[in-house]
């Protein structure tokens, strides 16, 4: 069924209205088109209903925890009240703390700043570098690309069997690859970490835009997103999740509004009482708009409807699979497999092409935007490609002879807006 004979379906949504719709770009065949924004994997537009409560809140900006005037204290209620929104967003458990940071990137290194000491962390190589990096002063343990979901929970499982029992561990998993598409069976690696006595964190830059994530029913310990993949680019992410780790660790950033009292010592010196809540990691003023545009976009979609959103774009991603396939010298990117559910991010190649001169005409000749290279992800894009990475540079443009393999990839990704 075609999406737009789907659109008369009641269970489907109708496309949320983004800013960037009536964006006209210069071909280099002369005249104007209309830009198709099919990188949403990267950055989303930002929705209309941002922009707007955005907007309307701007002319009462002002300084969060700081001041006494009416501007400060609506401010205050503000960013706190979209706290309590993406709380409820994420499902979050009476005793989680929601902390605002700058992106997923961010929320993972401070959830790394904030790992007890002896902590192993198990990690898949194929996560998105955010994911797979900020582990390396812990004890990290690189685990195999699965071919399966199954695969991945029973190599989960293998790894944390091997582990020190009594030491804590913690799991770093992605909801939806940003690179397939595909979703990680998060529930089940959920269970073997808990089994085992590790903790899970999920990455869910890619999932949150495309699913509800409710961290009780997933049963994971923390998740991380980016609010310019959820439709909010106003440069602020989230880490929510269990309070006890975060409480115990130094703060992410010395500094104030992390810091309850300050007192200078006999010695000269200077003593700190650092907040327990979620302002111990949040020192500096806050982005209060980044913070408000995340919960107006949660706002958005939960009352546009997860249902009709997801059946919407699930028909958008066998409208462009049916697509793609009737290209021959087209290959989809796949870990585990055709039939693996997914969200609107597909990689592809086009064998004797090379995908940044490919993604490049896709723009310059049809006013496509699409992302082309190896996604931030060297290590599963090399595997899905199959190639060597002594042949290949860092996320550029490296060239295939003629008859040689692809050395990166194309994608698209779309969703809610689309
Ligand atoms: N995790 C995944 C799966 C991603 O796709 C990305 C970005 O593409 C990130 C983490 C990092 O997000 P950000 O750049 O917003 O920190």
């Amino acid at each position: 069924m075609s999406v737009f004979t789907a659109a008369a379906d009641q269970s489907v949504c109708a496309p949320l209205p983004v800013l960037g719709r009536d964006v006209t770009v210069p071909l280099v065949t002369g005249g104007e088109v209309s830009y198709a924004a099919l990188d949403y994997a990267a950055s989303a537009p930002a929705l209309q209903r941002v922009w707007d409560d955005v907007a309307a809140y701007a002319p009462y900006y002002g300084s969060v925890h700081r001041g006494a005037g009416y501007l400060s204290q609506l401010s205050t209620d503000l960013f706190e009240n979209a706290r309590r929104t993406v709380a409820e967003f994420l499902g979050c458990r009476a005793d989680d703390q929601v902390i605002f940071s700058r992106s997923t990137t961010d929320s993972l290194n401070l959830l790394a700043r904030a790992l007890p000491a002896g902590c192993q962390v198990f990690v898949f190589e194929t996560e998105h570098h955010a994911s797979l990096l900020p582990w390396q002063d812990a004890h990290v343990t690189y685990l195999n690309a699965p071919r399966t979901p199954q695969q991945a929970v029973a190599t989960l499982e293998r790894a944390l069997a091997d582990r020190d029992p009594y030491g804590p561990a913690l799991v770093c998993v992605t909801g939806a690859s940003n690179v397939t598409g595909e979703l990680w069976p998060v529930r089940e690696l959920a269970a073997a970490a808990h089994a085992h006595g590790a903790r899970i964190v999920l990455d869910a830059a890619q999932l949150a835009p495309h699913h509800p994530v409710h961290i009780g029913d997933l049963d994971v310990d923390w998740v991380a997103f980016s609010g310019h993949k959820l439709y909010a680019p106003f440069g602020s992410g989230v880490l929510a999740g269990r309070a006890d780790w975060l409480r115990a660790a130094e703060p992410y950033l010395a500094g104030g509004g992390a810091s309850r009292k300050v007192t200078r010592r006999q010695d000269g010196g200077v003593d700190v009482e650092w907040h327990d809540s979620a302002a111990r990691h949040e020192a500096g003023s806050p982005n209060v708009i980044g913070a408000y545009s995340i919960a107006s976009a949660c706002k958005a979609l939960t009352e546009a409807g997860w249902d009709g959103l997801v059946a919407r774009e699930q028909q958008l991603i066998a409208r462009v699979r049916a697509g793609l396939a009737e290209v021959p010298a087209v290959r989809i990117l796949s870990l585990f497999g055709d039939d693996a559910p997914r969200v609107g991010v597909i990689s592809f190649v086009v064998e004797g092409w090379n995908s940044s001169h490919f993604a490049a005409a896709l723009s310059a000749e049809y006013g496509i935007g699409v992302r082309d290279g190896l996604f931030c992800a060297h290590p599963l894009v090399r595997t899905l490609l199959g190639s060597d990475p002594q042949t290949q540079g860092e996320c550029g443009a490296p060239e295939a002879a003629p008859g040689e393999k692809s050395l990166n990839a194309i994608r698209v990704s779309f969703g809610a807006g689309t």
